[in-house]
């Protein structure tokens, strides 16, 4: 097996398109910057904006040995027995009340399709919170849609987010599905 299964089949990237007229998210393939039409919503005109949204990241999906599972798992661990420590520790420049806004409004989506492209929109643009990872994760793996639910694991880990005391819980939940889809993509 490659270490790297994505080289041949990159995980498609996106950008976020919002509709000036109604607001709808659309998920829009990074080649169609620049182009003009009409809402699938609304019917508005539109065009295309790179600078509507960030890409999502670009992160390398590889295969994790055992060991990078079982320093999260030590990190979290250290988290239970010294909590106001590892809190101290962890920087919190996060605003707040800006996320919360941004969940609410990815939570009013009405469609499925579009919740999910609001809540990718939340990753590209760097949520800190394993809200919008959770939600994504969980998807992809009903979806059946592997690579994709491992993509977002992947860059949850990437950043220091995962180390967020008050996200444990959370981190731990997406440790556990990452490695069972480490073991899915690279080992079967
Ligand atoms: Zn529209």
């Amino acid at each position: 097996m490659p270490s790297t299964l994505f080289l041949e089949s990159p995980v498609p990237f996106h950008i976020y398109f919002t509709c000036p007229h109604c607001q709808a998210v659309r998920q829009v393939p990074e080649q169609y910057v620049g182009q003009s039409g009409s809402c699938n919503t609304c019917g508005g005109a539109i065009t295309i904006d790179a600078n509507t949204a960030p890409p999502l990241p670009r992160v390398a999906t590889d295969s994790q040995p055992k060991s990078w599972y079982r320093e999260r798992l030590a990190y979290f661990e250290y988290c239970r027995d010294h909590y106001e420590e590892a809190q101290r520790a962890f920087a919190q420049t996060t605003d707040d009340a800006h996320w919360k806004q941004r969940i609410q409004a990815a939570a009013r989506c009405q469609e499925r399709s579009e919740q999910v492209a609001f809540w990718e929109r939340l990753v590209a643009e760097g949520i800190p919170w394993s809200v919008a990872f959770e939600y994504l994760v969980h998807y992809y793996v009903k979806e059946h849609d592997y690579e994709r639910a491992f993509y977002f694991c992947t860059v949850y880990f990437t950043s220091d987010r995962w180390k967020n005391p008050q996200c444990i819980g959370s981190s731990k939940m997406l440790l556990k599905t990452m490695r069972k889809l480490d073991k899915k993509l690279f080992e079967e």
